[in-house]
């Protein structure tokens, strides 16, 4: 572990048939896009963990 990285909560963004993943930074306090969750580094510089949502059964 370097760096500690905040865990942030993310929005789902289906576009044709594709997953982002709308973060809001904690850093810049911008809306960020990713196409996956977990370990990510922002188009800032910032990084975070994006929680995986996991459907419950
Ligand atoms: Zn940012």
């Amino acid at each position: 572990m370097k760096t500690p990285t905040p865990d942030v909560s993310s929005a789902e963004l289906v576009t044709a048939g594709q997953v982002q993943y709308l973060v809001t930074c904690p850093a810049c306090g911008h809306l960020h896009r990713h196409l996956d969750t977990g370990n990510r580094r922002a188009p800032c510089g910032a990084r975070y963990t994006i929680a995986s949502k996991e459907p419950r059964p």
